[in-house]
């Protein structure tokens, strides 16, 4: 199990070596520079966790598990860029006070604390990643959403274009404002984005979300573009978040 488990990191970072050198030609120089983050600290989101799954497939596959492992390798791969990300969960865990006790109250309460942990973060920019689901199994491909403010809607709309170009040319999706329903994104004041990676109802993308391979690509293409955002439009804090 070690050795799998080193081929699949090792594919991983090689995976964003190459998107990071094929975005960025002649960007190869400044790859390791440690400062590069220009004062901004990457959150990362795996959506829900513990109690709280998230959306399940129809065979079963549980959400939380999959934007973990999403989210772990993305914070591997950013590492060998000298980025060191802050993980609002690194296991499968809610956030929730202990003085929680139903379900829905250890929800909202984990909510709360993610939105107020980002909050705490000075210059955060958030990646908040999910899956997705819907009735009719025919949906399928990657959404990104974007919170308020325009460095939200730019960096969503890089990421957009880097996950059709790295995972499915054929997804004509844009990215979208999220709606006011989806409580962690309308409470925070940072730049945002939420990735929803594929639909867990769509057989061939289920099958797709909960392969290793796959997920490091995930993971390499939100690298990419996190790295490809704060070399352009991130590069400095704006005044209006
Ligand atoms: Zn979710």
């Amino acid at each position: 199990m070690k050795k799998i488990g080193s081929w699949v990191l090792l594919a991983a970072l090689a995976l964003g070596t190459a998107y990071y050198l094929w975005l960025w030609p002649g960007g190869a120089q400044t790859a390791f520079a440690s400062t590069r983050s220009g004062g901004r600290t990457l959150v990362l989101d795996a959506g829900h966790g513990g109690e709280d799954g998230g959306a399940v497939s129809p065979s079963g596959a549980v959400e939380s598990g999959i934007n973990l492992t999403i989210v772990l390798r993305l914070d591997q791969l950013l590492g060998l860029y000298g980025e060191a990300p802050v993980l609002l969960r690194s296991e499968d865990v809610s956030l929730h006070d202990e003085s929680a006790d139903t379900l829905r109250e250890k929800k909202v309460s984990d909510l709360h604390n993610r939105a107020a942990r980002i909050e705490d973060t000075e210059e955060a920019v958030l990646i908040s990643v999910h899956q997705n689901t819907y009735p009719d199994s025919q949906y399928h491909g990657a959404q990104v959403f974007f919170a308020a403010g325009e460095e939200s809607r730019s960096f969503a709309e890089l990421t957009q274009g880097t996950l059709r170009e790295a995972l499915d040319p054929d997804n004509s999706r844009q990215a979208k404002p999220i709606p006011d329903t989806v409580y962690l994104m309308n409470h925070i004041t940072c730049p945002a984005i939420l990735v929803e990676c594929g639909f867990l109802s769509n057989p061939q993308e289920e099958e797709l979300l909960q392969s290793g391979a796959y997920q490091s690509r995930l993971a390499a293409a939100l690298a990419a573009s996190w790295l490809q955002w704060l070399d352009g439009e991130g590069s400095s804090p704006s005044l209006d978040t």
